[in-house]
C-alpha cells in the first residue's frame, strides 16, 4: 500500500512539475513582449521546482506516510499559493496570471481537502490577498496591448482552462474508481457471507448455518402446525476408513457422501455438516415414517454406491437417527432425541435407521 501511495504522489508531483513548466513558458512570452524582465520567469521556475523538490524529497523519504493525508495537501496548497502571492507582489503588471494559478491550486487541492482544511486554506489565502489588493498602490493587471501580450494572455487562460479540465477529469476518474471499488466490495462481502455459511470440505451448509435453518424450520412448523423431522446421520466405522485408506481419502469419502445426499433430497430439505463425519438433514412437512423411509433410501444408496474408485474393496455405510418435532419442543431436545435414535441404530449393528 505504501508503495502504491508513493506512486500516486509521484504522479501528482509530476503533474505539478509540468504545470510549472507550462506557466514558465507563458511568462517567457510576456518576457519576449517586454512586460517583465527575464529574471522573473527564471525565478518563478526555480522557486516552483524548488518547492516541488521539497515535497518530492519528503515523499520519497516516506515522511508523508506518517500523516492521514499522505499528500500533505494543505501544506502543498499553502506553499504554492504563497509562491503565487509573492510573484503577484513582484510583478503586479501580470498579476492576474498568478491569480489564475491560485484558482488552479485550489481546484487541485480541493480534491483531497477536508472542508476544514478548505476553509483554513481559503482564510489564509484571503489574509494574504487582502493587503496586496487593499494596501498596495501598484495596479494589478494582465497587459493585452501588443499582439505578443495578447498571445501570452490567451495562452495563460487557455492553459489554465485546460488544467482545470484536467483536474475535473481527474476528479471524475477518482469517483468512477470509488464507484467500481464499492461494487467489488459488495461482491466480496457477498462471497464472505457465502463462505461463512458453507463447510469448506464438503460444500454443505456448515454447523452454524444448518443450526439456524433448523431453528427456522422449527419456528415454521410451530406456526403452521405441519410436521418437521430431522435425521442425524453418522458414517459407520469412519475411523477405520481413515486408518485403512488415509485421511485424504476419508475427506474424499465425506465429500462424495455429501454430494450424494445433496443430490437426493428435496429442494425444501436442508442438509449440513453437523461435525466430523456427522450430518444433519432437516425434512420439513414430513412425519416420522415418511422421513425414515426417505433417509433409508439414502442409506441404501450410500451402501450400494461403488466406492471402489477410491480404493478396491472399499465399503461405506451410514446410520441415522430420525426424530419428529413434538409440540413446543426446543432444538436441543429435538436433536438429543435424534442423537439417541442414532446411538440405537449404531447399537443395533449400524447401516440402519432408527426412529425416536
Ligand atoms: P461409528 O460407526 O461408531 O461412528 O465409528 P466411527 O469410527 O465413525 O466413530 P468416531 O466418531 O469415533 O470416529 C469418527 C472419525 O471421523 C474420527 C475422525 O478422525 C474422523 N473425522 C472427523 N472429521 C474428519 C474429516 O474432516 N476428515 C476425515 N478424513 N476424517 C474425519
Ligand atoms: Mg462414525
Ligand atoms: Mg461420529
Amino acid at each position: 500500500m505504501l508503495r502504491r501511495r508513493v506512486g500516486q504522489r509521484r504522479h501528482m508531483l509530476a503533474v505539478q512539475g509540468v504545470s510549472y513548466v507550462l506557466m514558465t513558458l507563458v511568462m517567457l512570452v510576456y518576457c519576449y513582449a517586454g512586460s517583465i524582465p527575464l529574471i522573473l520567469p527564471s525565478a518563478y521556475f526555480v522557486c516552483g521546482v524548488g518547492l516541488l523538490s521539497v515535497f518530492v524529497v519528503l515523499s520519497e523519504a516516506h515522511f508523508n506516510d506518517r500523516f492521514e493525508d499522505h499528500y500533505l495537501t494543505i501544506y502543498q496548497v499553502a506553499g504554492h499559493v504563497a509562491l503565487q502571492l509573492c510573484f503577484l507582489l513582484a510583478a503586479p503588471q501580470i498579476g492576474f496570471f498568478f491569480l489564475s494559478v491560485v484558482f488552479l491550486i485550489f481546484g487541485f487541492g480541493a480534491l483531497r481537502m477536508t472542508s476544514r482544511q478548505a476553509i483554513t486554506s481559503w482564510t489564509l489565502t484571503m489574509i494574504g490577498l487582502a493587503p496586496i489588493f487593499l494596501f498596495t498602490s501598484t495596479p494589478i493587471g494582465l497587459p493585452i496591448t501588443t499582439p505578443t501580450e495578447r498571445v501570452a494572455a490567451m495562452l495563460s487562460f487557455v492553459l489554465t482552462i485546460g488544467q482545470c479540465a484536467f483536474v475535473g477529469l481527474y476528479g471524475s476518474t477518482m469517483r468512477k474508481m470509488l464507484y467500481d471499488r464499492s461494487f467489488e466490495l459488495k461482491a466480496a462481502y457477498k462471497r464472505i457471507e457465502e463462505l461463512a455459511e458453507i463447510d469448506e470440505l464438503t460444500g454443505a451448509s456448515n454447523r452454524r448455518s444448518i443450526m439456524r435453518m433448523l431453528q427456522e424450520e422449527i419456528d415454521r412448523a410451530g406456526r403452521s402446525g405441519s410436521p418437521c423431522s430431522i435425521a442425524l446421520i453418522d458414517l459407520d466405522w469412519f475411523k477405520r476408513i481413515n486408518d485403512a485408506y488415509g485421511h485424504p481419502t476419508g475427506d474424499e469419502v465425506l465429500r462424495t457422501f455429501s454430494i450424494t445426499a445433496f443430490a437426493n433430497i428435496r429442494s425444501v430439505d436442508r442438509f449440513g455438516r453437523y461435525g466430523g463425519e456427522e450430518f444433519l438433514l432437516v425434512l420439513p412437512d414430513m412425519e416420522t415414517e415418511r422421513a425414515a423411509r426417505a433417509v433409508d433410501r439414502l442409506r441404501a444408496m450410500i451402501a450400494e454406491l461403488d466406492w471402489s474408485a477410491f480404493s478396491p474393496g472399499m465399503k461405506v455405510t451410514m446410520s441415522a437417527g430420525v426424530a419428529t418435532l413434538n409440540p413446543n419442543e426446543t432444538s436441543d431436545t429435538f436433536l438429543a432425541r435424534a442423537d439417541s435414535a442414532l446411538y440405537a441404530a449404531k447399537a443395533q449393528g449400524r447401516n440402519r435407521i432408527a426412529s425416536a
